[in-house]
């Protein structure tokens, strides 16, 4: 959708949602997203960011790791107190993204169940199940990390899912985060805070699959007292305000993104774990680039040349790569119960965090 917005009424968007209800729910949506500068610079580009309440987004200023030796930890924040990143919800992004695009002219069909995709010279088709055919000069796959345009197009992808879940959940502290996201390496999981708007917070508690169905059967208290410890009381005594949601993790790596007349963006081209929380901001990096692209083509080239979305999947590979890599071998690092390998990385966070550069260079990664 994002894309969408980015390339205006050249685009249609096939979504096989039913359109959206007229007003979003009004307790914080269980999903939220850690926005980089970089993703909230291409919101403000596609007339995007102003159409989510500020009043529900929380800027994050400062970051806080700690390893799980009880004593090593790496904080960093940027210079001149701006911000690493902005906590907003998933159904007011989406909301206003949505809203962006339509009145750019994107034409926005809900309710969408394709049927089948046919790349020829002169366009590519996809005919929705009911008979209905559109034609493009480039069909953007942009369906999530089970993509099923990846599959349709017969792009080879390899997945591999950590035997953790993610569990997800909003709390109310006694006191507040105010800017502070936190993250714990632990031997059962990672955990992370994210701070929200007043006195709330949320949750994302990457743990070994047993642990995961454990702490989501806990009763609301227990789990809150739980949270609490594992985060060494950081901001007091907890209460749980809202469901607790839980999403299994993979890695999907796609070696291949691109053919004639296609392209993947966003999940559907990369499947991350959420450790970093990246994967929304890599999406919306493959938006903005595939539309740079798009709108800076020679006269000589269709949207749909090999040539052109070729020269998109080159432009995003390292950064995808270099996600995929860092997360991938930090929940591995962390996963290791070896003691050498726990003395490494309590070592590591502790060098980091007496290293300026080194701090510097993480706050300017977090923050793009
Ligand atoms: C627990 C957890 C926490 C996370 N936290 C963060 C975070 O803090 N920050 C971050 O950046 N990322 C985070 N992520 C990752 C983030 O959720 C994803 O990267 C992001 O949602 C991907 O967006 P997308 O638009 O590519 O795919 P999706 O959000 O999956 O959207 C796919 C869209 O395609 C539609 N669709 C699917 N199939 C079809 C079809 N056949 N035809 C038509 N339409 C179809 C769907 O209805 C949907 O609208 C987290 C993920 C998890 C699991």
């Amino acid at each position: 959708m994002a894309f969408a917005a980015a390339c205006g009424d050249e685009v249609r968007v096939l979504e096989s949602a039913p359109p959206r209800p007229d007003a979003d729910p009004e307790p914080f949506d269980i999903r939220v997203y850690a926005l980089s500068a970089g993703s909230r610079a291409f919101l403000r580009e596609i007339d995007a960011w102003h159409r989510m309440p500020a009043e529900r987004i929380s800027a994050v200023t400062r970051m806080e790791i700690f390893g799980d030796d009880g004593r090593s930890r790496l904080e960093f924040s940027p210079p001149g107190g701006k911000a690493l990143a902005w906590i907003a919800e998933s159904n007011r992004l989406s909301r206003a993204i949505e809203d962006a695009a339509r009145e750019r002219g994107v034409v926005i069909s809900n309710a969408c169940r394709p049927g089948s995709i046919a790349v020829r010279p002169g366009g590519t088709e996809v005919v929705l199940e009911g008979g209905e055919a559109a034609v493009g000069d480039v069909l953007v796959g942009a369906d999530g990390v089970d993509s099923w345009v990846r599959r349709e197009l017969g792009l080879a992808s390899e997945e591999k899912r950590y035997a953790e879940t993610a569990v997800v959940a909003h709390f109310r502290c006694e006191r507040p985060a105010a800017g502070v996201a936190r993250q714990w390496f632990r031997a059962d999981g990672i955990l992370a805070w994210l701070p929200l708007p007043g006195d709330r917070m949320s949750i994302v508690w990457s743990a070994r699959d047993a642990l995961a169905e454990e702490l989501a059967a806990l009763e609301p208290e227990a789990l809150a007292r739980r949270v609490r410890d594992a985060g060494g009381a950081a901001l007091g005594d907890l209460a749980l305000d809202s469901a607790v949601a839980r999403f299994a993790l993979r890695l999907v790596r796609v070696p291949r993104i691109a053919v004639q007349g296609a392209v993947l963006v966003g999940d559907a081209a990369h499947g991350v774990h959420p450790l970093a929380g990246q994967g929304v901001n890599l999406g919306f990096q493959d938006a903005r680039n595939l539309a740079r692209e798009l709108g800076a083509r020679s006269p000589l080239e269709r949207p749909g040349d090999f040539g052109l979305l070729r020269r998109h999947e080159r432009a995003r590979r390292a950064d995808v790569d270099a996600m995929q890599f860092v997360t991938d071998r930090l929940e591995w690092l962390f996963g290791l119960d070896a003691s050498l390998a726990v003395a490494v990385r309590n070592a590591g966070l502790r060098a980091m965090d007496s290293t300026a550069w080194a701090k510097r260079l993480l706050a300017n990664r977090a923050m793009r």
